[in-house]
Protein backbone atom coordinates (compact mmCIF):
# COMPACT_ATOMS: atom_id res chain seq x y z
CA UNK A 1 0.00 0.00 0.00
CA UNK A 2 2.81 2.37 1.02
CA UNK A 3 4.83 1.40 -2.10
CA UNK A 4 1.58 1.73 -4.30
CA UNK A 5 1.35 5.52 -2.73
CA UNK A 6 4.87 6.29 -2.88
CA UNK A 7 5.01 4.81 -6.75
CA UNK A 8 1.90 7.28 -7.73
CA UNK A 9 3.43 9.62 -5.49
CA UNK A 10 6.89 9.67 -7.83
CA UNK A 11 4.92 9.20 -11.25
CA UNK A 12 3.17 12.40 -10.24
CA UNK A 13 6.15 14.02 -9.37
CA UNK A 14 7.74 13.03 -12.79
CA UNK A 15 4.73 13.71 -14.95
CA UNK A 16 4.67 17.49 -12.80
CA UNK A 17 8.62 17.87 -13.74
CA UNK A 18 7.96 16.77 -17.43
CA UNK A 19 4.91 19.27 -17.96
CA UNK A 20 7.07 21.80 -16.09
CA UNK A 21 10.08 21.23 -18.67
CA UNK A 22 7.28 21.86 -21.42
CA UNK A 23 6.10 24.54 -19.92
CA UNK A 24 9.28 26.36 -19.49
CA UNK A 25 10.58 25.37 -23.08
CA UNK A 26 7.40 26.50 -24.67
CA UNK A 27 7.61 29.89 -23.06
CA UNK A 28 11.27 30.10 -23.89
CA UNK A 29 10.20 29.44 -27.75
CA UNK A 30 7.46 31.97 -27.07
CA UNK A 31 9.99 34.53 -26.12
CA UNK A 32 12.22 33.84 -29.02
CA UNK A 33 9.70 34.62 -31.33
CA UNK A 34 8.23 37.53 -30.22
CA UNK A 35 12.15 38.85 -29.97
CA UNK A 36 12.80 37.61 -33.56
CA UNK A 37 9.24 39.45 -34.23
CA UNK A 38 10.63 42.29 -32.69
CA UNK A 39 13.92 42.43 -34.34
CA UNK A 40 12.25 41.92 -37.64
CA UNK A 41 9.39 44.72 -36.85
CA UNK A 42 12.95 47.12 -36.18
CA UNK A 43 14.36 45.90 -39.26
CA UNK A 44 11.80 46.36 -41.56
CA UNK A 45 10.93 49.89 -40.08
CA UNK A 46 14.37 50.82 -40.34
CA UNK A 47 15.02 50.03 -44.32
CA UNK A 48 11.45 51.46 -44.73
CA UNK A 49 12.91 54.33 -42.80
CA UNK A 50 16.10 54.16 -45.20
CA UNK A 51 13.73 53.68 -48.26
CA UNK A 52 11.77 57.13 -47.59
CA UNK A 53 14.95 59.23 -46.74
CA UNK A 54 16.37 57.23 -50.22
CA UNK A 55 13.43 58.77 -52.26
CA UNK A 56 13.63 62.05 -50.85
CA UNK A 57 16.84 62.55 -51.58
CA UNK A 58 15.79 61.60 -55.30
CA UNK A 59 13.15 63.40 -54.90
CA UNK A 60 14.91 66.65 -54.00
CA UNK A 61 17.78 66.29 -56.39
CA UNK A 62 16.07 65.44 -59.06
CA UNK A 63 16.87 68.29 -62.35
CA UNK A 64 13.13 68.69 -63.04
CA UNK A 65 10.97 70.16 -60.19
CA UNK A 66 7.68 68.39 -59.04
CA UNK A 67 5.04 69.03 -56.98
CA UNK A 68 2.78 66.43 -55.89
CA UNK A 69 -0.42 67.86 -54.75
CA UNK A 70 -3.45 66.88 -52.25
CA UNK A 71 -7.34 66.15 -53.53
CA UNK A 72 -7.69 69.73 -52.37
CA UNK A 73 -5.19 71.20 -54.48
CA UNK A 74 -3.13 71.96 -51.57
CA UNK A 75 0.47 70.96 -51.65
CA UNK A 76 1.92 67.41 -50.62
CA UNK A 77 5.44 67.87 -51.09
CA UNK A 78 7.58 69.90 -53.36
CA UNK A 79 10.76 69.18 -54.28
CA UNK A 80 13.99 71.64 -54.34
CA UNK A 81 13.96 72.14 -58.40
CA UNK A 82 10.75 73.21 -58.08
CA UNK A 83 11.57 75.71 -55.20
CA UNK A 84 14.48 76.94 -57.47
CA UNK A 85 12.35 77.66 -60.31
CA UNK A 86 9.74 79.62 -58.47
CA UNK A 87 11.39 80.97 -55.80
CA UNK A 88 10.77 79.35 -52.39
CA UNK A 89 13.00 78.17 -50.32
CA UNK A 90 10.98 77.03 -46.68
CA UNK A 91 9.31 74.00 -47.33
CA UNK A 92 5.93 74.82 -49.01
CA UNK A 93 3.63 72.04 -48.20
CA UNK A 94 -0.08 73.10 -47.32
CA UNK A 95 0.21 75.95 -49.52
CA UNK A 96 -1.92 76.42 -53.24
CA UNK A 97 -0.19 75.50 -56.05
CA UNK A 98 -0.84 79.55 -56.89
CA UNK A 99 0.75 80.89 -53.17
CA UNK A 100 3.62 78.74 -53.64
CA UNK A 101 4.90 79.61 -57.54
CA UNK A 102 3.20 83.24 -57.54
CA UNK A 103 1.99 82.07 -61.38
CA UNK A 104 -1.41 82.04 -62.32
CA UNK A 105 -0.70 79.98 -65.27
CA UNK A 106 0.75 77.06 -62.90
CA UNK A 107 -2.45 77.32 -61.22
CA UNK A 108 -4.65 76.93 -64.16
CA UNK A 109 -2.92 73.91 -65.19
CA UNK A 110 -3.47 72.27 -61.57
CA UNK A 111 -7.35 73.25 -62.20
CA UNK A 112 -7.11 71.79 -65.89
CA UNK A 113 -6.74 68.52 -64.11
CA UNK A 114 -10.10 68.62 -62.49
CA UNK A 115 -11.53 67.69 -66.30
CA UNK A 116 -8.28 66.01 -68.33
CA UNK A 117 -6.26 63.34 -66.31
CA UNK A 118 -3.23 63.77 -68.14
CA UNK A 119 -1.25 67.07 -69.36
CA UNK A 120 1.71 66.36 -71.66
CA UNK A 121 4.28 68.76 -73.44
CA UNK A 122 2.71 72.49 -72.05
CA UNK A 123 4.86 75.27 -72.48
CA UNK A 124 4.72 77.76 -70.16
CA UNK A 125 6.94 81.28 -69.70
CA UNK A 126 7.61 82.99 -66.04
CA UNK A 127 8.47 86.42 -66.76
CA UNK A 128 10.80 87.86 -64.18
CA UNK A 129 13.10 91.14 -63.79
CA UNK A 130 16.10 89.28 -64.43
CA UNK A 131 15.37 87.05 -67.98
CA UNK A 132 12.59 84.66 -68.94
CA UNK A 133 12.21 81.19 -67.68
CA UNK A 134 10.71 79.03 -70.22
CA UNK A 135 9.48 75.43 -68.54
CA UNK A 136 7.70 72.61 -70.37
CA UNK A 137 5.12 71.13 -67.71
CA UNK A 138 4.09 67.13 -67.60
CA UNK A 139 1.02 67.34 -65.63
CA UNK A 140 -0.80 63.87 -64.55
CA UNK A 141 -4.10 63.38 -61.79
CA UNK A 142 -3.84 60.91 -59.33
CA UNK A 143 -6.30 57.53 -58.22
CA UNK A 144 -6.69 55.74 -54.77
CA UNK A 145 -6.97 52.01 -55.80
CA UNK A 146 -10.83 52.63 -55.31
CA UNK A 147 -10.35 55.30 -57.78
CA UNK A 148 -11.18 58.09 -55.92
CA UNK A 149 -9.08 61.11 -56.76
CA UNK A 150 -5.69 61.65 -54.87
CA UNK A 151 -4.47 65.18 -55.82
CA UNK A 152 -1.89 65.13 -58.94
CA UNK A 153 1.79 65.67 -59.66
CA UNK A 154 3.52 68.16 -62.11
CA UNK A 155 6.69 67.95 -63.56
CA UNK A 156 8.55 71.01 -64.74
CA UNK A 157 11.08 71.21 -66.89
CA UNK A 158 13.40 73.54 -67.25
CA UNK A 159 14.09 74.60 -70.94
CA UNK A 160 15.72 78.12 -69.90
CA UNK A 161 19.28 77.20 -70.86
CA UNK A 162 18.14 74.93 -74.45
CA UNK A 163 16.63 78.26 -75.70
CA UNK A 164 19.34 80.73 -74.58
CA UNK A 165 21.80 77.93 -76.84
CA UNK A 166 19.00 77.76 -79.32
CA UNK A 167 19.25 81.44 -79.74
CA UNK A 168 22.97 81.79 -79.58
CA UNK A 169 23.28 78.91 -82.39
CA UNK A 170 20.73 81.41 -84.47
CA UNK A 171 22.76 84.26 -83.91
CA UNK A 172 25.76 82.65 -84.83
CA UNK A 173 24.55 81.15 -88.22
CA UNK A 174 22.85 84.93 -89.06
CA UNK A 175 26.59 86.33 -87.84
CA UNK A 176 28.49 83.92 -89.88
CA UNK A 177 26.17 84.20 -93.24
CA UNK A 178 26.54 87.98 -92.74
CA UNK A 179 30.13 88.44 -92.43
CA UNK A 180 30.36 85.60 -95.49
CA UNK A 181 28.00 87.94 -97.71
CA UNK A 182 30.16 90.92 -97.38
CA UNK A 183 32.98 90.05 -98.53
CA UNK A 184 31.51 88.13 -101.34
CA UNK A 185 29.35 90.86 -102.59
CA UNK A 186 32.39 92.69 -102.71
CA UNK A 187 34.14 90.47 -104.64
CA UNK A 188 30.95 90.14 -107.28
CA UNK A 189 30.52 93.30 -107.86
CA UNK A 190 34.15 93.97 -108.37
CA UNK A 191 34.07 90.66 -111.27
CA UNK A 192 30.97 92.32 -112.54
CA UNK A 193 33.17 95.78 -112.90
CA UNK A 194 35.65 94.14 -114.70
CA UNK A 195 33.31 92.04 -117.16
CA UNK A 196 31.33 95.39 -117.96
CA UNK A 197 34.71 97.15 -119.55
CA UNK A 198 37.21 97.98 -116.67
CA UNK A 199 39.11 94.95 -117.77
CA UNK A 200 40.15 97.65 -120.35
CA UNK A 201 41.56 100.46 -118.50
CA UNK A 202 44.60 99.37 -116.85
CA UNK A 203 44.45 101.42 -113.71
CA UNK A 204 41.17 100.31 -113.02
CA UNK A 205 41.55 96.35 -113.85
CA UNK A 206 44.59 96.23 -111.28
CA UNK A 207 42.34 98.15 -108.66
CA UNK A 208 39.44 95.73 -109.11
CA UNK A 209 41.60 92.93 -108.91
CA UNK A 210 42.62 94.25 -105.61
CA UNK A 211 39.71 94.21 -104.31
CA UNK A 212 38.76 90.80 -105.32
CA UNK A 213 42.52 89.63 -103.59
CA UNK A 214 41.87 91.36 -100.25
CA UNK A 215 38.03 90.20 -99.82
CA UNK A 216 38.91 86.58 -101.20
CA UNK A 217 41.91 86.91 -98.09
CA UNK A 218 39.34 87.76 -95.98
CA UNK A 219 37.10 85.12 -97.01
CA UNK A 220 39.76 82.40 -96.56
CA UNK A 221 40.69 84.00 -93.02
CA UNK A 222 36.95 84.07 -91.95
CA UNK A 223 36.24 80.22 -92.88
CA UNK A 224 39.93 79.35 -91.39
CA UNK A 225 38.84 81.19 -88.27
CA UNK A 226 35.20 79.53 -88.21
CA UNK A 227 36.94 75.59 -88.72
CA UNK A 228 39.26 76.18 -85.94
CA UNK A 229 36.13 77.21 -83.63
CA UNK A 230 34.25 74.68 -84.53
CA UNK A 231 37.08 71.97 -83.98
CA UNK A 232 37.83 73.41 -80.68
CA UNK A 233 33.89 73.03 -80.27
CA UNK A 234 33.90 69.44 -80.97
CA UNK A 235 36.91 68.70 -79.02
CA UNK A 236 38.74 67.33 -81.71
CA UNK A 237 41.66 69.81 -81.82
CA UNK A 238 44.28 67.84 -80.68
CA UNK A 239 47.56 70.04 -79.36
CA UNK A 240 51.23 68.47 -79.07
CA UNK A 241 51.85 69.86 -75.94
CA UNK A 242 55.21 70.08 -74.81
CA UNK A 243 57.71 72.55 -73.10
CA UNK A 244 57.74 76.06 -75.05
CA UNK A 245 60.09 78.95 -74.04
CA UNK A 246 57.99 82.11 -73.81
CA UNK A 247 60.39 84.81 -74.28
CA UNK A 248 61.97 82.87 -77.83
CA UNK A 249 57.85 82.42 -78.49
CA UNK A 250 56.90 85.68 -77.87
CA UNK A 251 60.31 87.22 -79.83
CA UNK A 252 59.22 85.23 -83.10
CA UNK A 253 56.06 87.17 -82.84
CA UNK A 254 57.49 90.24 -82.03
CA UNK A 255 59.48 90.12 -85.15
CA UNK A 256 56.71 89.01 -87.25
CA UNK A 257 54.72 92.11 -86.18
CA UNK A 258 57.48 94.34 -86.47
CA UNK A 259 56.81 95.82 -90.22
CA UNK A 260 53.20 96.46 -89.44
CA UNK A 261 53.86 98.11 -86.31
CA UNK A 262 56.53 100.31 -87.98
CA UNK A 263 53.89 101.22 -90.37
CA UNK A 264 52.00 102.72 -87.56
CA UNK A 265 54.95 104.23 -85.83
CA UNK A 266 54.49 102.09 -82.34
CA UNK A 267 56.60 99.74 -80.93
CA UNK A 268 56.80 96.23 -79.55
CA UNK A 269 58.88 95.38 -76.46
CA UNK A 270 59.37 91.62 -75.69
CA UNK A 271 59.60 91.90 -71.50
CA UNK A 272 59.28 87.92 -70.67
CA UNK A 273 62.09 86.87 -69.12
CA UNK A 274 64.26 83.85 -70.52
CA UNK A 275 63.54 81.33 -67.78
CA UNK A 276 59.87 81.05 -67.97
CA UNK A 277 58.77 78.03 -70.41
CA UNK A 278 55.16 77.29 -70.67
CA UNK A 279 53.52 73.70 -71.50
CA UNK A 280 51.69 74.50 -74.78
CA UNK A 281 51.08 73.28 -78.25
CA UNK A 282 53.41 76.02 -80.12
CA UNK A 283 51.80 76.26 -83.25
CA UNK A 284 48.38 77.50 -80.98
CA UNK A 285 51.02 79.46 -78.71
CA UNK A 286 51.84 81.12 -81.75
CA UNK A 287 48.19 81.65 -82.54
CA UNK A 288 47.25 83.59 -79.49
CA UNK A 289 50.46 85.90 -79.44
CA UNK A 290 49.44 86.34 -82.92
CA UNK A 291 46.19 87.64 -82.43
CA UNK A 292 47.01 89.27 -78.78
CA UNK A 293 49.68 91.35 -80.45
CA UNK A 294 48.14 92.04 -83.92
CA UNK A 295 45.00 93.45 -81.67
CA UNK A 296 47.39 95.70 -79.74
CA UNK A 297 48.81 97.20 -82.89
CA UNK A 298 45.63 97.15 -84.66
CA UNK A 299 43.48 98.91 -81.82
CA UNK A 300 46.24 101.13 -80.73
CA UNK A 301 46.73 104.96 -81.09
CA UNK A 302 49.49 105.65 -83.84
CA UNK A 303 52.70 106.04 -82.52
CA UNK A 304 52.01 103.69 -79.15
CA UNK A 305 53.60 100.94 -77.44
CA UNK A 306 53.01 97.33 -76.88
CA UNK A 307 54.60 95.30 -74.16
CA UNK A 308 54.48 91.79 -73.55
CA UNK A 309 55.27 90.22 -69.69
CA UNK A 310 54.77 86.81 -68.06
CA UNK A 311 54.66 86.03 -64.38
CA UNK A 312 54.08 83.22 -62.58
CA UNK A 313 50.87 82.84 -60.32
CA UNK A 314 50.31 81.55 -57.04
CA UNK A 315 48.58 78.77 -58.49
CA UNK A 316 51.96 77.62 -60.52
CA UNK A 317 50.62 78.74 -63.78
CA UNK A 318 52.49 81.20 -65.80
CA UNK A 319 50.71 84.15 -67.43
CA UNK A 320 51.77 86.36 -69.72
CA UNK A 321 50.35 90.03 -69.98
CA UNK A 322 49.81 91.64 -73.96
CA UNK A 323 49.13 95.42 -73.02
CA UNK A 324 48.81 98.19 -74.75
CA UNK A 325 48.86 102.28 -74.35
CA UNK A 326 45.64 102.69 -76.57
CA UNK A 327 42.18 103.61 -76.67
CA UNK A 328 41.10 101.01 -74.54
CA UNK A 329 37.64 99.00 -74.34
CA UNK A 330 34.24 101.14 -72.74
CA UNK A 331 33.39 99.27 -69.85
CA UNK A 332 30.55 97.41 -71.15
CA UNK A 333 33.03 95.84 -74.09
CA UNK A 334 34.81 94.06 -71.50
CA UNK A 335 32.45 91.22 -70.29
CA UNK A 336 31.95 90.84 -74.02
CA UNK A 337 35.46 90.87 -76.07
CA UNK A 338 35.57 87.28 -75.91
CA UNK A 339 32.63 86.54 -77.63
CA UNK A 340 32.17 85.70 -81.04
CA UNK A 341 31.43 88.36 -83.51
CA UNK A 342 31.38 90.80 -80.94
CA UNK A 343 33.28 94.52 -82.15
CA UNK A 344 33.48 97.66 -80.75
CA UNK A 345 33.61 99.11 -83.49
CA UNK A 346 32.16 97.11 -86.51
CA UNK A 347 32.94 99.04 -89.13
CA UNK A 348 36.57 99.86 -88.31
CA UNK A 349 36.96 96.05 -87.24
CA UNK A 350 36.05 94.73 -90.54
CA UNK A 351 38.50 97.51 -92.31
CA UNK A 352 41.43 96.66 -90.56
CA UNK A 353 40.80 92.75 -91.71
CA UNK A 354 39.29 91.32 -88.80
CA UNK A 355 36.72 88.60 -88.51
CA UNK A 356 36.00 89.30 -85.19
CA UNK A 357 36.60 85.87 -84.48
CA UNK A 358 40.33 86.49 -82.72
CA UNK A 359 39.53 87.01 -78.89
CA UNK A 360 36.80 83.71 -78.84
CA UNK A 361 39.70 81.99 -80.28
CA UNK A 362 42.50 82.90 -78.14
CA UNK A 363 40.13 82.21 -74.76
CA UNK A 364 39.15 78.28 -76.33
CA UNK A 365 42.95 77.61 -77.48
CA UNK A 366 43.98 78.96 -73.70
CA UNK A 367 41.10 76.97 -72.41
CA UNK A 368 41.83 74.21 -74.52
CA UNK A 369 45.32 73.89 -72.86
CA UNK A 370 43.51 74.09 -69.42
CA UNK A 371 43.93 78.06 -68.70
CA UNK A 372 42.48 81.11 -68.65
CA UNK A 373 41.95 84.19 -70.22
CA UNK A 374 41.03 88.26 -69.18
CA UNK A 375 41.08 91.85 -70.08
CA UNK A 376 41.60 94.96 -67.94
CA UNK A 377 41.36 98.35 -69.30
CA UNK A 378 40.49 102.11 -68.68
CA UNK A 379 39.11 103.86 -71.34
CA UNK A 380 41.58 106.01 -72.85
CA UNK A 381 44.54 104.49 -71.19
CA UNK A 382 44.86 101.21 -72.88
CA UNK A 383 44.27 97.96 -72.16
CA UNK A 384 45.88 94.40 -70.82
CA UNK A 385 45.12 90.79 -72.00
CA UNK A 386 45.94 88.56 -69.50
CA UNK A 387 46.41 84.28 -70.27
CA UNK A 388 47.53 81.93 -67.81
CA UNK A 389 49.32 78.50 -69.00
CA UNK A 390 50.58 75.68 -67.56
CA UNK A 391 54.26 75.56 -66.79
CA UNK A 392 56.49 73.35 -68.74
CA UNK A 393 56.36 69.95 -67.56
CA UNK A 394 60.13 68.44 -66.20
CA UNK A 395 61.37 66.28 -68.94
P1 LIG B 1 38.64 91.42 -84.58
O1 LIG B 1 38.80 90.49 -85.68
O2 LIG B 1 37.51 92.39 -84.76
O3 LIG B 1 39.91 92.08 -84.18
P2 LIG B 1 38.76 90.17 -81.98
O4 LIG B 1 37.97 89.06 -81.44
O5 LIG B 1 40.23 90.00 -82.05
O6 LIG B 1 38.13 90.50 -83.39
O7 LIG B 1 38.46 91.44 -81.10
C1 LIG B 1 37.12 91.78 -80.78
C2 LIG B 1 36.98 93.28 -80.57
O8 LIG B 1 37.63 93.66 -79.34
C3 LIG B 1 37.64 94.13 -81.62
O9 LIG B 1 36.77 94.32 -82.72
C4 LIG B 1 37.93 95.41 -80.89
O10 LIG B 1 36.77 96.22 -80.91
C5 LIG B 1 38.17 94.96 -79.45
N1 LIG B 1 39.63 94.89 -79.13
C6 LIG B 1 40.40 93.78 -79.20
N2 LIG B 1 41.66 94.05 -78.78
C7 LIG B 1 41.67 95.36 -78.44
C8 LIG B 1 42.67 96.24 -77.93
N3 LIG B 1 43.92 95.84 -77.69
N4 LIG B 1 42.31 97.54 -77.70
C9 LIG B 1 41.04 97.96 -77.91
N5 LIG B 1 40.06 97.18 -78.38
C10 LIG B 1 40.36 95.89 -78.65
Amino acid sequence: MVFALTLSLALLVVATAAWLRAFLRHRAAAAHHQHELETLRTRHAAELQAQVERTIALFNRMVEGVIITQPTGAIRLANRAAGEIFGFTAPATGLSILEATRHHGVAAIAAKLDQSPEIIGHELTLESAKQPRYLQINALSLRTPSGERDGAIIVFHDLTALRRLESVRQEFVANVSHELRTPLSLIKSAAETLIDGAQHDPAACSRFLEIIDKHANRLSLLIDDLLLLSSLDSGRLQLKLRPVPLRAAVQEVVDELQSKAAAKNSALENKVDASLAVQADSHRLHQILINLMDNAIKYGREGGHTSVRAAVLSNGKIELAVQDDGPGLPPEAKARVFERFYRVDKARSRDQGGTGLGLAIVKHVVQAHGGEVRVESTPNAGSTFFVSLPPAAAE
